[in-house]
């Protein structure tokens, strides 16, 4: 059964032309994912057009993780992190099988303008706890000695170090993430298609958004989706996508920046953890090293950016800056052009007026000195054991409800939710961590437009406990339930790693994964495992060409590079087959693919060197 596909794609664009929806969707980003899940899930008529493939804008572009952002604690921003540390618990909860716990290590040196002396380092790892309800759980930071953090990280700068600590955060994957909120949508009802570009609004006499002109980017043919709703969810797009009905006075509320990730071997940097640090240059930036498959990945950089927001590139001073900051950091690991992999650019979705560079902070004057320095006070006289914990939570609790008073939200703070005369919702900003409390808020505000203007009564599903597809395991268990349904794996004739690799990236679906065994045979140049997925993918995931394939719903083109090319052939033949391509188009997806690695690889950039 074709439960998500090509297939699929065309009956949902029918039906698109066939009724008025409660809410059309326009974005298919983890922000508008976000939403499709939960308008879905409460019975709204609901339909997402996508423009590219889900997730091909920022969403795949991302760090990859979830937190809180330990950093804007630094500004005790406690709003935003407030926010942020909580909900990666409830990301962990509705989608156990994509997020996973990793203790973050953050050296702290002797330098200028240093993020965090030790002091405030411990300070600020307590906070995050505290609001994240860890303190005193396993999973509570740890301060290092210099000794311990050249133990985890032999290769780290001994130069400066004083110590650091050890603390909570979850490494993502965050297209997966994406798509999976995409299938829960879709298996509730929504009419979801990717490569449908919305180009125009439709209004009554009033002026009002009454729906959406599209285009089918795939024919090029042009039609109409009438909604009750639209809502803008199109991250570093939302402006031009407000703007189709602004041209004389146009909203200019996203102010995009870049961020750079490079892959190289682990064995050019050998992290244990995700490694977070200052960069040293003195710019107050501060720089990932993260460890994932066989490969160490690093970033960011953060600039601004005015070009083609579909396609952001890594730059010669990119790849400069990061490598000089990364040498730095690790002396012995000497890494070059030559040796980076892969690598990935993406965009912010920045909000203006949100000053620091990197995150949609909050008001950071909101928190008065005074506030702040008793919280300050309060934990300093809890480390020396002269202050309980219940003081340290009043003294955030008093931060937190002050500043709240300030700024009024009930969508989280870092986003901004719009609501335009002409009725159309925009819903932007955050990061992905927050991406299910942005979306509730939204909704709330949708279901209340419903029923005062349609008399449509609506109540918002609990999207605190509504999993994902493929989320359907117990969180508090969940290596030992992937455990089990790898052995059915096993059972259909996987090997088991093949087996336990499926269960770990579909969750409770590995099992519509392995069943694809009973009518299919490893397809020519594929093992049994690629060829489950690829077909898996194709059938339930929408997967329409190669790039969708080896770059968002899987990683193979990020962390498995060195294996791709002897895959692209058998791949795209299978492809051919089961989509029916004609020679041409498949020359054309070939040329994509090559494109795309040719920019992933820095190929001219290694040439011009
Ligand atoms: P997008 O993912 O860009 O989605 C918008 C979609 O709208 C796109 O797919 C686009 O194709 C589509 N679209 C645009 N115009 C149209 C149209 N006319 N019709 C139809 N579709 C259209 N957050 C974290 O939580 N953790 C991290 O570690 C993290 N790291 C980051 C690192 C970097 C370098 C960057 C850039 C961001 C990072 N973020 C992180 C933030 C996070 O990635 C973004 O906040 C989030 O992905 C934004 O999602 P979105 O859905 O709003 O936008």
């Amino acid at each position: 059964m074709m439960k998500f596909s090509k297939e699929t794609r065309q009956r949902a664009i029918e039906k698109l032309q066939e009724r008025e929806l409660d809410l059309l969707i326009i974005g298919g980003g983890i922000t508008g994912a976000g939403v499709a899940i939960q308008a879905a899930a409460s019975g709204l008529e609901t339909g997402l057009i996508e423009m590219q493939d889900f997730a091909e804008g920022t969403s795949s572009r991302s760090t990859k993780l979830v937190h809180g952002g330990i950093r804007y604690l630094k500004q005790f921003d406690v709003e935003v992190v407030s926010d942020t540390v909580k909900e990666r618990a409830v990301v962990q909860q509705i989608a156990p099988h994509i997020p996973k716990a990793d203790r973050m290590l953050l050296p702290v040196y002797d330098e200028p303008n240093s993020t965090f002396s030790m002091f405030r380092l411990k300070v600020a790892m307590d906070l995050y706890d505290l609001l994240a309800g860890v303190t005193g759980t396993p999973l509570a930071n740890k301060e290092l000695t210099k000794e311990e953090v050249l133990e985890r990280e032999p290769q780290i700068k001994a130069e400066g170090l004083l110590g650091g600590g050890e603390y909570l955060d979850y490494i993502n994957n965050d297209a997966r993430l994406v798509i999976e909120n995409i299938k829960r949508a879709n298996e509730d009802g929504a009419l979801v298609a990717s490569r449908v570009k919305a180009v125009g609004y439709l209004k009554d006499e009033n002026g009002k958004v009454t729906g959406v002109k599209a285009e089918d980017v795939l024919t090029g043919k042009t039609f109409e989706i009438k909604a009750r709703i639209v809502i803008n969810t199109t991250g570093p797009w939302s402006d031009v996508v407000r703007n189709m009905d602004n041209a004389d006075a146009p909203i200019l509320q996203m102010r995009p920046t870049k961020g750079v990730h490079l892959v190289v071997d682990s064995s050019k940097i050998k992290v244990p953890n995700a490694t977070y640090f200052d960069t040293g240059l003195g710019d107050g930036r501060m720089v990932f090293v993260i460890p994932r498959e066989n490969k160490t990945y690093f970033g960011t950089t953060d600039t601004d950016y005015h070009e083609d927001l579909a396609h952001p590139t890594v730059t010669k001073e990119d790849v400069d800056y990061l490598l000089e900051v990364v040498n730095n950091r690790f002396p012995e690991a000497k890494i070059t052009l030559a040796d980076i992999e892969s690598s990935w650019a993406g965009l912010r979705p920045l909000i203006s007026g949100n000053n620091a560079s990197d995150y949609n902070g909050g008001d950071n004057g909101a928190i008065s000195d005074e506030s702040f320095d008793n919280l300050i006070a309060t934990v300093s006289r809890y480390l020396n054991k002269e202050a309980s914990r219940d003081d340290v939570t009043e003294a955030i609790v008093s931060i937190e409800s002050n500043s709240s008073e300030k700024s009024p939200s009930t969508i989280s703070r870092g986003s901004a939710l719009d609501i335009d005369a002409n009725g159309l919702v925009t819903l932007a900003g955050g990061k992905i961590t927050d991406y299910r409390k942005m979306a509730e808020g939204a909704m709330q505000a949708i279901i209340e437009i419903l029923a005062e203007n349609y008399g449509r009564r609506y109540t918002l599903v609990n999207s605190k406990t509504y999993p994902v597809s493929g989320g359907e395991l117990n969180p508090s268990n969940v290596e030992s339930e992937l455990e089990t349904i790898a052995s059915l794996g096993v059972k259909r004739g996987l090997e088991l790693a093949d087996a336990r690799y499926i269960a770990n990236v579909f969750g409770s679906n590995a099992p519509r994964v392995y069943n694809l065994a009973k009518d299919l045979e490893a397809a020519e140049g594929l093992s049994l495992r690629e060829t489950l997925v690829l077909h898996y993918t194709m059938r339930e995931e929408m997967v329409l060409t190669p790039v969708d394939y080896f770059l968002r719903r899987t990683n193979h083109l990020l962390f498995m590079r060195e294996t791709l090319d002897e895959l692209i052939a058998p791949i795209s033949n299978e492809m051919a087959k089961f989509l029916g391509w004609t020679d041409e188009e498949k020359v054309a997806h070939l040329a994509d693919l090559d494109k795309v690695l040719a920019e992933s690889d820095l190929r001219a950039m290694k040439e011009a060197n």
